[in-house]
């Protein structure tokens, strides 16, 4: 065997504060560590060993199922400290006696087959680290006390690329030794006394370790915007007038339609869309009809304050629409005003904004001419939410 990876995943990853260890927590629909084993089986190496915690073992098999490769081998337990479970992980390779091992962290699922190459190519030990840009300073409880010079300094990531044998010996020595824990393999690597190089990483590569890496990530593999629809629908029944209001616009008409408000079907059934599409309840919840300061309201506050809320969120209204049921009045010869209304009371282009109607053939509570009713959709765009 030529090249085997090693990805250590033994860790509890306390840090979120959750049950769930990082490495096994949802990233766009898939656990992190699935994502960083098809990273790795995207390259040619010959296999794959993961070190896992002992009770991790269900969260493992269910991170692993979707790859079915031969290259993945069953998962050993690592131990106490990273360098127990590299050390395990190490052993259990033995019989496959690879020349080569690639050591990674369960919790980089960015890194790239070309930094991979860039390792592999590399003549003995290399590990992949970025140069450190930011100004470093010591603290002093609290305060910045002494410039560090950065001249020099990189910052590891993995993988770390070494000749399996040398690291199998430096990790048994440092084992039996004891003494203080090493950073990285390549500092147990160093301690043997060996040279290891420096290859330019990319800040893609970082590890999730917050909660706020894991909005990172999801930054990275997902749309910024989530669309989203919404549905809306309304009746009111006629009553003895002169006008009704139908999107905004006053209709003369031997009957007026009767409720709480102003009756608009038309900007009722769009509000309660816009409301569907944020999931955030309807016009009802918004503005109770148990309150008396909505009686004879025009409706059109509905319908601002819902494209409020849209704009609030950070969203946009990208299409609404609207269907009339009616026998009469005729609506066509208004459709194009109700649009340019519409558009004002939510701020939008007219082109954005649809109008149509249909009668009901006669039938039912509309075609027997007791009322009027209004569907009505939105389509929503929103900053994705972090889930
Ligand atoms: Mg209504």
């Amino acid at each position: 065997m030529q090249i085997a990876a090693i990805v250590v995943a033994a860790g509890q990853g306390t840090r979120f504060g959750g049950p769930i260890p990082k490495q096994y927590l949802d990233l766009a629909g898939e656990p992190v560590l699935t994502r960083t084993l098809r990273a790795l089986l995207a390259v040619p190496i010959d296999a794959v060993l993961v070190a896992i915690h002992q009770d991790a073992r269900a969260d493992y098999e269910r991170a692993a199922a979707p790859l079915a490769d031969k290259r993945l081998l069953p998962a050993v337990t690592g131990g106490a400290t990273r360098a127990d479970s590299v050390r395990n992980a190490l052993e259990a390779l033995s019989p496959h006696a690879p020349a080569r091992v690639l050591i990674h962290d369960g919790a980089r699922p960015f890194i790239s087959p070309e930094r991979i190459a860039a390792l592999i190519a590399a003549e003995g030990a290399a590990i992949l680290a970025e140069p450190v840009v930011d100004a470093l300073w010591r603290e002093d409880a609290g305060h910045a006390d002494a410039p560090v010079a950065r001249a020099g300094l990189w910052r590891a990531q993995t993988p770390q690329y070494f000749p399996y044998q040398q690291l199998l010996e430096a990790h048994r020595a440092e084992a039996a030794t004891g003494g203080k824990p090493a950073l990285d393999d390549a500092e147990t690597y160093r301690r043997a006394g060996h040279q290891v190089a420096l290859i330019e990483g990319n800040a893609e590569n970082f590890k999730i370790t917050t909660s706020d890496d894991l909005a990172r990530a999801e930054r990275i593999l997902l749309p910024a915007f989530e669309t989203r629809t919404g549905q809306g629908f309304d009746v009111h029944r006629f009553a003895p007038g002169d006008h009704l209001w139908l999107c905004g616009v006053r209709i003369p008409h031997d009957q007026q339609l009767e409720g709480h408000s102003d009756a608009d079907i038309g900007l009722h059934a769009l509000s309660d869309a816009i409301y569907g599409a944020l999931a955030d309840g309807d016009i009802g919840r918004h503005f109770p009809p148990s309150d008396p300061q909505w009686k004879g309201a025009e409706s059109h506050i509905f319908l601002s304050h819902a494209a409020g809320l849209v704009r609030a969120r950070g969203g946009r209204i990208i299409h609404a629409e609207v269907t009339l049921m009616a026998e009469a009045p005729k609506i066509a010869p208004h459709a194009d005003a109700m649009r340019a209304r519409l558009a004002e009371i939510m701020g939008l282009a007219v082109s954005r904004i649809g109008v149509k109607a249909t009668t009901m053939e006669r039938m039912g509570f509309v075609g027997r001419g007791e009322g009027l009713a209004a569907l009505a959709s939105a389509t929503i765009e929103l900053p994705r939410e972090h889930l």
